[in-house]
């Protein structure tokens, strides 16, 4: 099918941009003090018998990553790395409290998407009064790294705004940058191109994806636990290459329960654009290929 074209071996330059800003994270947030507060937030009695185990190796000296339910974990397991969370801890004191609670978000929501662990925190730590500095401290965080930009999580700037709105702090409190960055943001949103990922009918029918164009990782993409859009700089009209990386496939029934089909494949295409502004990216799994496609909507 013209336009169709799909690409197991793909590991090419977006790739390594992927892994190198993924690195230069990791190199600029050195990290450092358990803070544990006792009589503050706690989890859910559902996920009261997650064991939290210390593992700088799991964690690939991150600040934390999540285990879903396993045979070995029945309960699904949170790792974390003390010796970041230390870090964290020495630039914005209570900080790191938000990465344990965001662990728990993906076992919350059973989901992989940064975006989704990182609301479901902010709201769980909005409705406990003594969690507030937690809130303050990892918005401080965030936009001291405001421009590093990981294609999981976004820039600094989007995880703290993203953080400041669903826990309902107000403008007023923002960090300045902030109210900055979101000023800005809006009126990229504004006039900007967006993407949005296509549900393909038969059996794996939601996928997730880091999204590159023209090799340029520009974000995370999803329809799993939401159709969400990612925003683009302005496409010049011509050709242009999209690349999917490290994607994801799942069945969805409509009660949203998930099962994984495949993980960690790849797909390139390319498409000439117009300069129309919205842009649709089917994708199709044949039990072995991935192939994605790119359609300009209007
Ligand atoms: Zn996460």
């Amino acid at each position: 099918m013209p336009g169709w074209n799909n690409d197991k071996t793909l590991l090419g330059y977006c790739v390594r941009q992927v892994l190198y800003g993924r690195l230069i994270l990791l190199l600029l947030a050195s990290f450092g003090v358990a803070y544990r507060s006792h009589g503050q937030w706690v989890p859910p009695p559902e996920l009261r018998n997650v064991p939290i185990l210390n593992d700088c190796k799991m964690t690939r000296h991150g600040v934390g990553v999540t285990l879903q339910p396993t045979v070995f974990y029945p309960n699904g397991a949170i790792f974390l790395c003390p010796e970041r969370e230390r870090a964290i801890d020495a630039r914005h004191p209570g900080a790191s409290r938000f990465f344990l609670i965001h662990e728990y978000g993906h076992l919350a929501m059973r989901t992989r998407e940064e975006a989704v662990a990182d609301e479901w925190a902010a709201k769980q730590l909005a409705a406990v009064p003594g969690e507030r500095n937690t809130l303050r401290a990892v918005l401080l965080h965030f936009v001291d790294d405001g421009i590093l930009f990981d294609p999981l999580y976004g820039t600094g700037f989007d995880r703290a705004l993203r953080v400041a709105r669903a826990a309902g702090i107000g403008e007023r409190e923002w960090p300045l940058p902030l109210i900055a960055y979101a000023k800005s943001a809006a009126a990229r949103a504004a006039n900007g191109t967006v993407v949005t990922l296509r549900s393909p009918d038969g059996y794996t029918n939601a996928a997730q994806m880091i999204i590159c164009f023209d090799r340029q990782p520009i974000g995370f993409l999803s329809n799993v636990d939401e159709e969400k859009t990612l925003e683009l700089p302005k496409l010049a009209p011509g050709r242009h290459s999209v690349q999917a990386v490290e994607v994801w496939l799942y069945h969805t029934e409509p009660s949203g329960i998930k099962s994984e089909v495949a993980r960690g494949l790849r797909a390139e295409a390319e498409f000439e654009s117009t300069g129309k502004n919205r842009l649709a990216i089917d994708f199709r799994f044949d039990g072995e290929d991935l192939t994605i496609r790119v359609e300009e909507l209007r």
